[in-house]
């Protein structure tokens, strides 16, 4: 792996400008500076269901598809413009039917304009096949989890050449990943898969650091800071912490040109004490942050067009 491809804080602090963004076009290698300011809005993306949490024990996760579409619409509504899916079976219970996934992607293609993400990872116990079949219901873009990492109790596997074989079966596809990072060395990772198999779908690199998992990098702004040496030259990235990092991780991904994750995959809880009412709830959260830095969320169009996403409602086929 070449050093040079990494960040350093010396390039954030020479690139750093003094005046106002000039977004122009750029070649592929960016400066972090320019990286940023190709947007200066927010992607946010939510997560609204996840695998881990019962729908005994929170009875407003969305597991139905008309739970699922009603969420996604009510998120789109206060700014959210990506939607990373996992879904669940007749008895809530986390699943990886491709009949199910299938009938998800359309159903959300149709009734927002949300990019729609399919989870790879699905639930610990999932088989490798089972989740590389998840690409074959031709979503927008699919998570790619950089490396192996304990999760609780549960060991989440990802072996490099189930890693490499996702890569991949998108660019096949021409499915554009989010690489999820839940620990430092994942980003190391990151940087020898692009340089041994190429660029993804879409020539852009994204990543979501996913902070906060017990077992996985903690979830605080010296972590953020961290990982930010070691994205790969010309990505955007995502942060979301897990539980009570949920802010702490939201606020320094804002201040560090990053954008944001929020959802009841994530967190449960709003406040101290407070269970969270809605997904939207936490998305509204986030884009009145996002404003507040200046850095307002941006729609789903111009998130296709700085990932690189294609599809039925890319750019051609929507009126900005
Ligand atoms: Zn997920």
């Amino acid at each position: 792996m070449s050093v040079g491809k990494q960040r350093t804080i010396a390039t954030i602090g020479f690139c750093l400008p003094v005046s106002g963004p000039s977004p122009t076009t750029h070649g592929p290698a960016l400066c972090h500076y320019h990286a940023m300011s190709q947007s200066t809005g927010t992607i946010i993306t939510v997560a609204p269901t996840g695998a881990e949490h019962a729908k005994s024990d929170v009875p407003n996760l969305p597991v139905t598809l008309d739970e699922l579409v009603r969420t996604a619409q009510d998120c789109e509504r206060v700014g959210a413009a990506m939607i990373h899916v996992h879904i669940r079976d007749d008895d809530a219970k986390p699943t990886l039917d491709l009949g199910r996934l299938k009938d998800t992607v359309g159903a959300l293609r149709e009734q927002t304009n949300l990019i729609v993400q399919l989870s790879t990872g699905g639930a610990v116990t999932d088989p490798e096949s089972d989740r590389l079949r998840v690409l074959d219901a031709m979503p927008d873009s699919a998570s790619c989890t950089m490396g192996t990492v304990n999760f609780g109790e549960d060991v989440f596997l990802n072996r490099w050449e189930f890693v490499v074989e996702l890569h991949k079966g998108m660019i096949e596809r021409g499915i554009v990943p989010e690489y999820e990072i839940f620990d430092l060395g994942q980003l190391s990772s990151l940087q020898r898969l692009l340089d041994k198999h190429g660029l993804p779908a879409g020539g852009h690199v994204h990543v979501d650091l996913v902070m906060g998992v017990p077992g996985g990098m903690p979830g605080d702004t010296e972590t953020l800071v961290a990982a930010l040496r070691l994205i790969p030259e010309g990505a955007t990235f995502s942060a979301t912490g897990i539980g009570r990092s949920t802010l702490p991780v939201m606020l320094a991904s804002l201040s560090a040109g990053g954008h944001l994750r929020v959802g009841m995959e994530d967190t449960i809880t709003y406040a101290r004490g407070e269970r969270v009412k809605d997904n939207a709830q936490l998305v509204a959260r986030a884009a009145g942050l996002a404003r507040i830095a200046q850095r307002p969320p941006l729609a789903s169009v111009h998130v296709r067009e700085l990932l690189g996403v294609k599809g039925e409602k890319g750019l051609a086929d929507v009126a900005v």
